[in-house]
């Protein structure tokens, strides 16, 4: 097995996202074309931006979502071309440079519509809140909404290519607000149809949605965790065989022994109970590991599971390592996809109570990542060729 490249890296298999894509896009698209938005906003939710859309073009994604401008414009200057929305911008953002690059752009009210349509051509899709209460016009604006959308389409100023709401609870599929916000969504659908338009788009399922909802997956939807193959619904959503993209992992710093008694990390709270062995693994907060997971999750050293001991530090952790004392530079997995017994970012999710998009989106600091194809050089090992 091939050690970790660098003292400590994020490894992003993109065979394991074009599957990811593959797979989704033929669940959604079983009963008819549905077309796949991959989103790859926040750094492709830590997988890198850029690499990931190209792997979702690639593997068949009709649409790249992102949520802010700038994500959207990064995206063009690296070369991407096809269909591509964002949704979030606070007033004053240049939706000039948006409209230029051909970015579809989200309008909320009529107030960003109309700052939008001054600007002139551009593709803005709309977005109604159905019951997130978060971003998208509440449902007493979607009248004056929809018929300043058409004002504008009809003057030409503006194309109105979407119309779109997003999911509060998508993950609890039983949640009553799941009918509720579909049942709203029909009712704008039908509302701006009546206002004369006729949006290319119309749009709601995030990934929960997509695996667990059909009926809400209209002619698109936006799969954001389920393309870096995590499971939007633990314990809910069906099989599909989903890889896990990321893993993290590093080099051991030292490994020793210490004496029952003896306490561990900062504020020692924890004292081993009998003589064992510990290991120093060099990544911490400043690498977005969880404080939280001292004394809570686990990492992968030779073929174990091995406890973190102690708080975690800026820059460090220490493990358990049950008497072993495996040689400096070996391979310490944090999370990976899970096969070979390692934990996974789900694992970390659940010992330190938050969900998988946090623990993969909040990876970094000094953390190298690099992206591999398990699929060119015929290995899941994240240790394959860097591209
Ligand atoms: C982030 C985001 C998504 C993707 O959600 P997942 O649960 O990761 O699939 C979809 N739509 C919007 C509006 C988002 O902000």
């Amino acid at each position: 097995m091939t050690g970790p490249a660098h003292r400590a890296e994020i490894v992003v298999d993109l065979a394991a996202v074009r599957h990811n894509v593959r797979l989704l896009k033929d669940l959604v698209s079983a009963d008819g074309p549905v077309r796949l938005m991959a989103v790859v906003k926040a750094d492709g939710y830590g997988h890198g931006m850029v690499e990931v859309a190209d792997a979702s073009r690639e593997a068949g994604a009709d649409w790249l979502g992102v949520a802010t401008i700038d994500e959207a414009l990064a995206l063009r200057a690296a070369g991407d071309r096809g269909p591509l929305l964002c949704w979030l911008s606070a007033p004053g953002e240049d939706f000039a440079a948006a409209v230029a690059a051909g970015v579809e752009v989200t309008a909320y009210t009529v107030e960003e519509l109309d700052e939008i349509a001054a600007v002139g051509g551009a593709h803005v899709q709309l977005k109604v809140d159905t019951g997130l209460s978060r971003g998208g016009a509440p449902r007493r604006d979607w009248a004056a909404l929809f018929e300043a959308a058409a004002a504008h389409e009809a003057a030409g100023r503006v194309r109105v290519t979407g119309l779109w709401s997003h999911f509060a609870a998508s993950d609890e599929p039983a949640h009553p607000a799941n009918d509720a916000q579909e049942a709203a969504f029909r009712e704008a659908l039908a509302m701006a149809e009546a206002a004369g338009l006729d949006p290319e788009v119309t749009h709601l399922a995030n990934s929960a949605a997509a695996l667990l909802r059909p009926s809400s997956h209209f002619d698109l939807v936006r799969c954001g965790i389920a393309t870096y193959g995590l499971d939007p619904a633990p314990g809910t959503s069906p099989r599909l065989g989903l890889r896990p993209a990321m893993t993290v992992r590093a080099r051991l710093v030292m490994s020793k022994p210490i004496a029952a008694g003896e306490g561990v990390s900062y504020g020692h709270t924890w004292h081993a109970a009998e003589d064992t062995t510990v290991g120093v693994v060099p990544v911490g907060y400043a690498e977005g590991v969880p404080r939280a997971a001292g004394n809570a999750a686990s990492v992968w050293v030779g073929d174990d599971r091995r406890p973190i001991r102690g708080r975690v530090c800026m820059d460090q952790v220490v493990v358990d390592l049950h008497g072993e004392l495996p040689p400096p530079g070996t391979e310490v997995v944090l999370f990976g996809p899970g096969d070979r017994g390692e934990p996974t970012a789900q694992d970390w999710a659940d010992a330190v109570g938050t969900i998988s998009y946090e623990i993969v989106t909040r990876v970094g600091g000094r953390l190298v990542r690099r992206h591999v194809d398990s699929e060119a050089d015929g290995t899941t090992d994240p240790g394959g060729t860097t591209r």
